[in-house]
């Protein structure tokens, strides 16, 4: 079996040592494609292998195509938005990812956000502090969980939002209120932590009506992706609204616009720096090594996105 890890912006060594032992041990070699430029060198080095390992990497109709031995895709972190899911099961390609590896990093970042807003983009002057205000988790899955869990320890109030756990007793376990609409959460929150996934049913989904339903003050932390605001709406509400703030991990299309025209009520990260932690590179690296063996070894495919 042949697996490339293929990785614009590459592993830590430590994680990619640890890949390449647990593919030795299952007898499987391994080729690495780093920092590549040019999409005709993935569409290349896909042409003979059997699995994949990707990061933020584009894995379209097109390198599937040429992929002609594929078997098996994995994402290293969680979202899977840079996967054709529909061209893989076409090709009956497996596509998985590996929840819950990198979320530390990213509740981290994010609370890191609410603390940089708070006091100024850390300039002079007076700002406030996180302890006893309100926090709106928009999805409880392994990061917003972790968001909650850390606020908590702040001694922040957590609400959060999540239609797809039904089960009251996942949030009441936590200490967590849950809330059943989405526009009750952004109206009780002074710092609103976005963690859907960007779907059909979310892509532009958080914009101005929300946005200015949110308390005096309210921020906007987004780690998820961009393509869940509509952007034009989030422009209007800071616009109207001279106190709401906006930071994002994954710049807006309107990055400079925004920056020009609001100063430090809006920050985004250079580059999408969530997972980008040693922790949680070799997490989510040795995960997608271990899925692989499993997968094409005992068939294993509880991970698998793509059913
Ligand atoms: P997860 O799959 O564990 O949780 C996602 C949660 O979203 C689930 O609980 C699901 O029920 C909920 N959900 C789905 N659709 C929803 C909707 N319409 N409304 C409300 N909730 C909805 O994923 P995760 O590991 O918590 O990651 C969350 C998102 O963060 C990922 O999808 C990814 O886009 C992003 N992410 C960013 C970085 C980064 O580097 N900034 C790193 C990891 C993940």
């Amino acid at each position: 079996m042949k697996i490339l890890v293929a990785t614009e912006k590459p592993f830590a060594a430590e994680a990619v040592g640890g890949i390449k032992n647990i593919f030795a041990e299952a007898g499987f070699e391994v080729v690495l494609l780093e920092k590549y430029t040019d999409k005709a060198e993935l569409l290349a080095a896909v042409v003979d292998v059997d699995g994949l390992i990707i990061r933020s990497d584009k894995v379209t109709a097109e390198v599937l195509d040429a992929a002609k031995q594929l078997k098996i895709v994995v994402r290293a972190g969680a979202g899977y938005d840079n996967v054709d899911l529909a061209a893989a099961k076409a090709k009956g390609v497996v596509v998985m990812n590996t929840p819950g590896q990198n979320s530390n990093a990213v509740a981290e970042l994010a609370l890191a956000m609410m603390i940089y807003m708070s006091r100024n983009c850390f300039t002079p002057g007076t700002g406030s502090e996180l302890l006893g205000k309100t926090v709106g988790i928009h999805a409880y899955g392994n990061v917003g969980r972790l968001v909650g869990l850390k606020a908590k320890a702040l001694g922040m109030n957590v609400v959060a939002y999540d239609p797809f756990i039904t089960d009251a007793a996942v949030f009441e376990k936590d200490g967590v209120e849950k809330v059943d609409s989405v526009e009750e959460l952004y109206a009780k929150s002074n710092f609103l932590s976005l963690h859907i996934p960007a779907t059909e049913q979310t892509k532009k989904s958080i914009g101005y009506k929300l946005l200015t339903s949110m308390p005096k003050g309210a921020t906007l932390v987004n780690t998820a992706r961009k393509e869940v605001i509509d952007e034009q709406g989030l422009r209007q509400a800071l616009e109207e609204r001279a106190d709401l703030k906006y930071i994002t991990d994954i710049a807006p299309d309107m990055k400079d616009e925004l920056a020009e025209a609001f100063g430090k009520r809006f920050f985004a990260t250079p580059k999408k720096m969530g997972a980008e932690t040693a922790e949680a590179n070799i997490n989510a690296g040795l995960a997608a090594a271990r899925q692989i063996v499993d997968y094409i070894i005992n068939g294993n495919t509880r991970f698998q996105v793509n059913k």
